[in-house]
């Protein structure tokens, strides 16, 4: 395999694992009309914890994170989010989707509002934060993603990496607990992933909570400490990533990791 480089250390020091749960979800299924999605997902997600989900396409990847944050609706089992179980009631939902950052593969800003207006958005009209402090806030997490200049500009001025790392920086505006993220480097040239993904090494070395679907298995040896497979709606396996890679135990495991290494 090709060991991605990422053009810095990865600091795994610091990614620490709490006991405290973000993420519980218990026999959950979901259907689209008969077609059933989801079968009997267990997973709990501790504090600081990096995942990786990997698995063909169509295996349910994107449907399970967006359950996560109530993009998509479950129908039988449990899923706890920060404390919170997740129904069908609005004020939940809305509580979960402040506390829930998504990046998406098309970084999905708002074509019409400049990079500064984009962060600020979300903060001034669903956090009610004052328009000065919002400015503020944003700034310190273009900063981060280190494309301050680019602040008063639109995103159609920017290359795909620089709006995804807006879209990051925008997340981070409502301080989320957790970040889910869905192939956001999948739609780059590759000149751009590791722009992208140094960004996000460098939310999981400051603890945040991840969960990932990639393809970038360089990404997942560096910096997940834990890759779930999933295939036909189901978790197939999951380890750390050495023994993940090394010594996959499923079949369905073996082909996958076959094909894209
Ligand atoms: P992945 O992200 O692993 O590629 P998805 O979660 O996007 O997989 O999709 C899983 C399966 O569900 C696929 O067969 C897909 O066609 C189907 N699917 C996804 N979204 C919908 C939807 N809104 N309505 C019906 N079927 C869907
Ligand atoms: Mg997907």
């Amino acid at each position: 395999m090709s060991e991605l480089a990422m053009g810095r250390e990865v600091d795994r020091s610091k990614m620490t694992v709490s006991d405290e749960v973000a993420v519980e979800i218990t026999n959950m299924n979901k259907w689209f009309g008969t077609f059933h999605v989801l079968r009997d997902i267990n997973l709990t997600v501790q504090r600081g914890e990096r995942i990786v989900i990997a698995g063909p396409s169509g295996s349910g990847k994107s449907t399970l994170i967006r359950c996560i944050n109530a993009l998509e609706e479950h129908q039988q089992g449990r899923i706890v989010v920060d404390g919170t179980v997740l129904s069908s009631d609005l004020k939940n939902i809305d509580k979960i989707r402040s506390e829930v950052g998504m990046v998406f593969q098309h970084f999905n800003l708002f074509p019409h509002l400049t990079i500064l207006e984009n962060c600020t958005l979300a903060p001034i009209w669903v956090r009610k934060t004052p328009k000065r402090e919002a400015e503020e806030t944003a700034m310190h997490f273009l900063e981060k993603v280190k494309i301050p200049e680019q602040a008063d500009k639109y995103p159609g001025q920017l290359s795909g990496g620089q709006q995804q790392r807006v879209a990051i920086a925008r997340s981070l505006c409502m301080r989320p607990r957790i970040m889910l993220f869905d192939e956001p480097t999948s739609a780059l040239d590759p000149e751009m992933i590791k722009e992208v993904l140094d960004t996000m090494i460098q939310l999981a070395e400051e603890g945040m909570t991840m969960l990932c679907v990639t393809h970038e298995m360089g990404f997942a040896r560096q910096v997940a400490n834990r890759v779930i497979f999933m295939d036909q709606g189901q978790i197939v396996e999951q380890n750390e990533p050495e023994e993940f890679f090394n010594n996959p135990q499923s079949e369905r495991t073996k082909l996958f990791l076959s094909q894209i290494l």
